[in-house]
C-alpha cells in the first residue's frame, strides 16, 4: 500500500479539502476499518490468524455459523471485544470528534466499523451502522448490554431468557433500518461528505456518497489506495487518515 506523507499531499487540494469543510454547513462522513488500522485493529482478513485461521470470516460472522456452533462465534468474538478494548482511539477518531464540535447540529458520522474507538474519541452524533462489538444483545427482545467479558458461551437475556448474541451485523443480515435511514438523509442533505479509509465495496454504506454526489454536494474521500468511488468523487486526498484528518483541521478555529 502506497501511504504519501500529508504534507507530500499536493498542497492545493489539501487547501481545497479545508476550504471545503469550512464552507460545509452540513458535513456527513463515512468511515471504514481503514481509520482504525492505526490504532492496531486488524481488517477482517488480518484478523484471522492462529488458531482462528482454518476459517473464513463468513463461517464465524454469520446467523447459520452461529446456530451451528454458537459457543465457537462466541468465543471468537470475546476476543475481538478483548482486542478493541485493548486498543485505543488515534488522532484521526479524535480530529471527527473535533469537527463535530465545530459543526454541531449539521453534522453526522457514519460508520461501518464496529470497534467503538469512535465513541471512545468523543463522537456523539455518530451511527454505528453495523454494530459494536463491546455489546450483546438478546436474539429475540429489544434487550441490549455491555458485552459479558466472563461468558465463555452464550449466557441467557436477563430479560426474556433467549439466547444472548453478538451486536453486530452479520453476513447476510439487514442494516437496522432507522440507522441506514437516518444515514441517508444526512448524505443526501450533506454539502460535503467524507470517505475515509473504506474499500466502497460493502453495500448499502458504499452508495452513501453518491445521495450526497446527486444532492449537489461534495465528496472528498480520504483513502491511500484507489477503491471503486474514486474517479466519482470531488477531491481525492491520498494519505493516512491519522495524519490527513488532524492536518485538514489545522488552523481551524
Ligand atoms: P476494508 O477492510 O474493506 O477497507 C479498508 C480501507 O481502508 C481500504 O480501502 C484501505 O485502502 C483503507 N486504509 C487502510 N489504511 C488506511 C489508513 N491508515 N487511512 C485511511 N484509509 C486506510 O474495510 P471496510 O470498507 O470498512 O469494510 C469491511 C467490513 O468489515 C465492514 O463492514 C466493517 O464492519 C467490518 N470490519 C470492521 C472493523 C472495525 O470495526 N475496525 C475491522 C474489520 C472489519
Ligand atoms: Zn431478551
Amino acid at each position: 500500500m502506497s501511504e504519501p506523507d500529508p504534507v507530500a499531499l499536493n498542497p492545493s487540494d489539501l487547501a481545497r479539502a479545508r476550504e471545503l469543510i469550512r464552507a460545509a454547513e452540513r458535513v456527513a462522513v463515512l468511515t471504514g476499518a481503514g481509520i482504525s488500522a492505526e490504532s492496531g485493529i486488524p481488517t477482517f482478513r488480518e484478523a484471522q490468524t492462529g488458531h482462528w485461521a482454518r476459517f473464513r470470516p463468513e463461517d464465524l460472522a454469520s446467523p447459520a455459523a452461529y446456530r451451528r456452533d454458537p459457543e465457537m462465534v462466541w468465543q471468537w468474538y470475546a476476543g475481538r471485544a478483548r482486542d478493541v478494548q485493548a486498543a485505543a482511539p488515534n488522532p484521526g477518531h479524535t480530529a471527527l470528534a473535533e469537527l463535530e464540535r465545530r459543526k454541531g447540529e449539521g453534522f453526522l458520522l457514519a460508520t461501518q466499523n464496529v470497534d467503538g474507538l469512535h465513541a471512545r474519541a468523543g463522537s456523539e452524533r455518530l451511527i454505528e451502522l453495523h454494530g459494536n462489538l463491546a455489546q450483546a444483545r438478546c436474539e429475540r427482545c429489544a434487550h441490549v448490554q455491555p458485552w459479558p467479558g466472563e461468558a465463555t458461551a452464550p449466557p441467557p437475556c436477563p430479560v426474556c431468557g433467549a439466547t444472548l448474541r453478538p451486536n453486530v451485523v452479520w453476513f447476510g443480515e439487514y442494516l437496522p433500518s432507522a440507522a441506514l435511514e437516518a444515514s441517508q438523509l444526512a448524505f443526501a442533505q450533506a454539502d460535503l461528505a467524507l470517505v475515509i479509509g473504506t474499500s466502497s465495496l460493502v453495500e448499502p454504506a458504499a452508495s452513501l456518497p453518491l445521495l450526497t454526489l446527486r444532492g449537489g454536494g461534495a465528496v472528498t474521500e480520504i483513502n491511500p489506495d484507489q477503491t471503486p468511488i474514486s474517479a466519482l468523487v470531488t477531491l481525492r486526498l491520498a494519505g493516512r487518515a491519522s495524519q490527513v484528518l488532524p492536518a485538514l483541521l489545522e488552523d481551524y478555529v
